[in-house]
């Protein structure tokens, strides 16, 4: 007759099954805990280097994009006025940093042609079409660097005159899905600069935002008004190559950058270009005014 274990050892094979159990859920909620724990930063460079004209909000947009980046914990900014880091050339001083450190670049209304040599020039375009890194050009990122078509190329344009200059400009919303945009209404009123761009398409970019050309005083701009189709984007997004392109004329007065919806766009543009979210660059016709 077999006899069943004494009561004692079933006790320990029971206690033995719970101490694995337990070491197993240990174990996965560890790993899983692991698994969740926030990636490395992203890291921004923004730009602020003027050799044109000089807005009094270059410091407002630079410490605008800072300040998102540290509020939401998604990245971390270096602000330079110097281009000394667009390379990708080791930059022979003590902790200096060069593109390859970076995930996105912002240009906070740059003028002019910017100190950018012909290499660096090439690796900023390497950063941003080959490496797939991020693009945000504020304002007057399209008031620069004319010498240089591939620029305007990888931006969508250029600068060509602001016809109703600081005004109550009526603003329309193109794409309510995009995540920079998605938070304006269908129709709204910004005081700000808005830009009339030259050598630009709708047919390249996706249009986001334009100016309600239904709206607009044409005889107070008079012959400053230069695309006969009437069509002023303000915020689009497009690629260049892998990477990706956010572009504004929002933000030239100093007070744009305390306008919550000013800082959501560029909080959202800024993590669509870091990858963080998706949004179309599909080009498209201009939508019926609201
Ligand atoms: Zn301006």
């Amino acid at each position: 007759m077999i006899s069943s274990p004494p009561e004692a050892f079933v006790n320990i094979r029971r206690i033995s099954a719970v101490l694995a159990a337990a070491a197993l859920v240990g174990w996965i909620v560890h790993y899983g805990a692991l698994a969740q724990t926030p990636p490395v930063k992203k890291r921004v460079l923004v730009i602020g280097q003027t050799k044109g004209f000089e807005h009094d909000s270059v410091p407002d947009a630079m410490a605008a994009i800072y300040n998102l980046g540290k509020k939401s914990g998604l990245w971390e900014t270096y602000i330079r006025t110097d281009t000394e880091w667009i390379t990708k050339k080791k930059v022979d001083r003590g902790n200096a940093k060069n593109l390859n450190y970076f995930d996105a670049l912002v240009f906070a209304s740059t003028t002019g042609e910017l100190d950018l040599d012909d290499s660096q020039k090439a690796d900023m375009m390497t950063f941003i079409k080959d490496e797939g890194k991020g693009f945000v050009g504020i304002h007057a990122a399209l008031d620069t660097l004319y010498k240089w078509p591939e620029y305007g190329e990888m931006t969508g344009g250029w600068f060509n005159d602001h016809p109703w200059g600081t005004f109550e400009a009526p603003i329309v919303l193109e794409d309510p899905s995009f995540p920079a945009t998605k938070h304006f209404a269908k129709s709204f009123v910004k005081k700000d600069e808005i830009y009339q761009a030259k050598d630009w398409s709708r047919d390249k970019v996706n249009v986001l935002l334009r100016l309600n050309e239904n709206k607009l005083d044409y005889q107070k701009a008079g012959d400053r008004v230069h695309r006969a189709d009437h069509d002023f984007a303000v915020a689009w997004a497009k690629t260049y190559g892998k990477g990706r392109v956010f572009y504004s004329t929002l933000g030239h007065t100093k007070e744009a950058w305390d306008d919550p919806d000013i800082q959501t766009m560029y909080l959202e543009a800024t993590k669509w270009v870091l990858g963080m979210t998706e949004g179309s660059t599909a080009s498209h016709a201009k939508t019926p005014l609201p």
